[in-house]
């Protein structure tokens, strides 16, 4: 399906997909946000213990295409026991990864998605989960969706 992804990148995607991490509900969650992406039918909820700065534990639960999940399955993984400014940065980092295949530092396994860039339509599953955390937050109680995204 994405012929110009290369073969290790394809299986960390798919691998995310099949078995995504941190997938359940977090009943200790105080942050909690929505997000949908109607172009590709994509919902998920991201659930997060914020401790001070501090994103104790994160997971998610929802549907959606094998990038959208992937893509909330790697946040998750890498962003547990980070900084609120880590994952800001990490969002600046993505956004700029999928929109244009390259991201100034290192992002890890995320780099997993720099060849989203190609796929226009699929920037936005990409993307939303790590519009989700941002809400989350940010304490939004609106859903996120990618529809008031300009990109
Ligand atoms: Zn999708």
């Amino acid at each position: 399906m994405f012929e110009d992804l290369n073969d290790l990148y394809q299986q960390v995607i798919l691998d995310h997909c099949k078995q995504p991490r941190n997938f359940h509900e977090l009943p200790s969650a105080n942050r909690s946000a929505q997000g949908r992406n109607p172009v590709c039918g994509d919902q998920l909820k991201l659930f997060l213990v914020l401790d001070g700065d501090t994103l104790r534990d994160i997971s998610f639960t929802g549907s959606g295409c094998c990038i959208s999940k992937a893509s909330a399955s790697l946040l998750t993984e890498q962003l547990k026991g980070k900084t609120r400014a880590d994952a800001e940065k990490t969002f600046a980092q993505v956004h700029e990864l999928v929109t244009t295949g390259q991201s100034a530092g290192d992002v890890g396994k995320l780099a997993v998605f720099a060849g989203v860039h190609k796929y226009p339509a699929r920037v936005k599953c990409a993307i939303l989960a790590w519009h989700a955390l941002m809400g989350a937050l940010k304490g939004d109680a609106e859903p996120v969706t990618t529809e008031s995204e300009q990109d």
